[in-house]
């Protein structure tokens, strides 16, 4: 699809229908004119420049990438009328779109009931799950995995309540035996289990976990904000398959959490939280506690703990999956190939005299380490700076991130690493552009390359 036609077509279409409204004056005190813009936009477009080109194959960083075309219109189109989706009288057709795409994320998961909307981040979607955890079991705290996203800390500072983080094994994945003695105290209330760890992309065993929430009395919240449209890949045919149990065990969760703005193909602006029971609505309202609710009932502004929400973000979501649905067929394919560029990689990573593979991937995140003689934390972290700074730096860059890996995690994974240092840091690679697939021998050239670079200049 063509991005600037389609603009082009967005700006129209919003126009014809504001022109059923009669015409009126606009007011001079708002009127700029074209020179004046041409000035203040060139300065934007100069600074704009000041960014890593997260739309290149050769970004092979963070959890970044630009939105799909479809997401772009449908959020600029959106935009021009400018609704709000805190109640149904800031934009009945926008409000509409929000329950409709939720709907889909819903299904996705294997939910047979939800109450759900979207949020403004995955940030604020957990906080309303931990307030609903909260509520329903007042007094009690949550425990996350070591390697869950820092925010569940700090939501539960905000939120009052005490947090146990759970030691994680030698994939990154939660404990289940540190996890029961935790339970075992009666101290805790809900376990947050992360299906995509932000870090490495490590997947904690849901269905291993419900059993043991149950017998304790305990909720189980999922947060899948980074993993979440993974589901798509359970049980998939091909190398990029993902083992389906956890990922249908999300159905049997209390709650869940998935961005869009991360693998949807989304803006920022877009999370989403899901209930499976509706009436924990009843939690939001502030003037009637006692109403039943069920999902068709309610209107978005009393299920949500935010007041104004851009519905532009509903109509991106929405039109997005109009196009590319949250099913194996559609987005499904866009995550499978960033899946299987990051087992193809791992491969090179593995069969390289250059580069170690710090763990195997579970997801489309490729955590690797610059081969240093004699092997110490100390060496591996300089060498691993070093090469993130060269690869951003050189005449054709590449770009990269790096990753703290503590002391025991690494020695967990590289017993003859020595530890002379609290822990190291580590390369680290989201390969979360479908693009990635065809750019993989490339970039684990570079990376090799770089890894040899003083030795090179030496010889
Ligand atoms: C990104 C992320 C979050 C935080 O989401 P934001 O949208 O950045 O606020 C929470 N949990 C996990 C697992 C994540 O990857």
């Amino acid at each position: 699809m063509d991005l600037q036609h389609w603009l082009g077509r967005a700006a129209h279409a919003i126009q014809d229908w504001a022109d059923t409204f009669g015409p009126y004056r606009p007011h001079p005190s708002l009127q700029v004119d074209d020179d004046r813009f041409a000035d203040a936009f060139e300065e934007l477009t100069g600074r704009l420049k000041d960014n890593y080109p997260f739309f290149h194959p050769h970004y092979a960083g963070q959890m970044l990438k630009p939105p799909h075309p479809a997401a772009v219109v449908g959020y600029l189109t959106t935009m021009l009328v400018n609704p709000n989706n805190h109640a149904l009288d800031g934009g009945p057709a926008t409000a509409t779109m929000e329950r409709e795409a939720v709907a889909r994320l819903a299904a996705m998961f294997g939910y047979d009931t939800h109450l759900g909307h979207l949020t403004t981040s995955g940030t604020i979607a957990n906080l309303e799950a931990l307030f609903v955890a909260r509520e329903l079991h007042p007094g009690r705290g949550i425990a996350y995995s070591a390697d869950a996203h820092y925010t569940h800390g700090r939501m539960c500072h905000v939120l009052g309540m005490k947090g146990h983080p759970v030691p994680t094994d030698d994939r990154g994945r939660m404990d289940l035996d540190a996890l029961e003695d935790i339970l075992r105290t009666g101290e805790v209330g809900t376990v947050v289990l992360t299906t995509g760890t932000t870090g490495l992309g490590a997947v904690d065993p849901v269905h291993q976990v419900l059993p043991i929430a149950e017998h304790h009395g305990v909720r189980v919240h999922v947060d899948a904000a980074y993993g979440g449209f993974f589901t798509l890949l359970a049980d998939a045919d091909g190398p990029e398959g993902l083992p389906s149990e956890p990922w249908r065990a999300i159905a049997r969760a209390d709650s869940v959490v998935v961005d869009p703005h991360k693998h949807g193909l989304q803006p920022y602006g877009c999370g989403a939280v899901l209930f499976r029971d509706p009436e924990v609505g009843r939690f939001y309202l502030h003037d009637s506690p006692y109403t039943y609710f069920t999902s068709a009932e309610l209107h978005l502004g009393e299920i949500s703990l935010e007041c104004s929400r851009a519905g532009a973000s509903a109509a991106a979501l929405w039109l997005t999956f109009q196009l590319l649905p949250p099913t194996p067929d559609g987005l499904g394919q866009v995550l499978a190939a960033g899946r299987r560029a990051a087992l193809r990689w791992s491969q090179l990573i593995e069969d390289s005299a250059y580069l170690e593979l710090y763990q195997q991937p579970e997801l489309d995140i490729v955590s690797y380490f610059p081969t240093v003689e004699p092997a110490t934390l100390t060496a591996i972290d300089a060498a691993s700076a070093r090469i993130l700074t060269d690869g951003m730096n050189g005449p054709d860059p590449i770009f990269l991130s790096t990753l703290k890996a503590g002391r025991e995690a690494f020695t967990a994974r590289h017993p003859k690493v020595t530890a002379d240092a609290d822990g190291a840091r580590i390369l680290r690679s989201v390969l979360m552009k479908p693009e990635s697939e065809h750019h993989v021998e490339d970039l684990h050239d570079r990376v090799e390359r770089l890894a040899l670079g003083p030795a090179l200049k030496a010889v």
